[in-house]
């Protein structure tokens, strides 16, 4: 079985990358290779922050390993947060005063069409691999559901009327970003080892 590290401390995307991916490769966590790291985000793109993340895991590690880096891009903000998701309203990175301050900024404005953007970076062997997934939707004026994290409870894809944080795990995977990006990097990683 193939294994490979995901430079992440974020255990929802440690669960939903895992399960786009099946049992076809063995995602082991930044906790469970004993590695206590945060690691700093501080490029303005998604692909910067996300190569950085890989590259620096594999120096410490000397192994293959994948990082990603997501956002939030709304359309009347000029796609803020975007690369700045994470620590929108400050950098404790609390999801509640994230929400807030979103839902503050575009107040009672009627355009509120978003898309949430996944950039995977891998590092495998000398060469690094990007790989995108993107979710087109709404940002609704009130939160809604109990799952998921970060703007789920804000979110509608579109093709859907229940916001993230309504779905289980498999309907956000439906949808999601992350499973669109992680289903790319999957094909590749078959390709490869089928070369093998
Ligand atoms: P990062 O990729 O860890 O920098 O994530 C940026 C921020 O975007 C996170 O802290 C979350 O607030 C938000 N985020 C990332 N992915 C998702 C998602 O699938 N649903 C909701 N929020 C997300």
């Amino acid at each position: 079985m193939l294994t490979l590290i995901f430079a992440t401390n974020n255990a929802h995307k440690v669960q939903e990358i895992q399960a786009a991916i099946g049992h076809k490769l063995t995602v082991i966590s930044l906790k469970a290779a004993g590695i206590d790291i945060d690691i700093p985000e501080p490029y303005d793109t998604l692909e910067a922050n996300a190569t950085q993340k890989s590259r620096t895991i594999q120096q410490l590690t000397g192994k293959n390993c994948f990082s990603e880096d997501t956002g939030l891009e709304v359309d009347a903000l000029n796609g803020e947060p975007g690369v700045k998701s994470a620590r929108y309203a400050g950098e404790d990175k609390a999801f509640d005063k994230n929400i807030e301050k979103l839902l503050g900024k575009l107040g009672d404005n009627p355009q509120r069409t978003a898309r949430f953007r996944t950039v995977i970076s891998l590092v495998w062997g000398d060469q690094e691999y990007l790989f995108e997934g993107i979710c087109e939707g709404t940002i609704i004026h009130d939160k809604r559901g109990a799952g998921g994290f970060g703007y789920d409870p804000v979110f509608v894809p579109e093709g859907s009327t229940r916001t993230f944080a309504e779905m289980t795990l498999e309907e956000k995977g439906q949808y999601s970003h992350r499973k669109k990006a992680a289903d790319k990097l999957v094909s590749f990683l078959q390709q490869v080892v089928q070369q093998a």
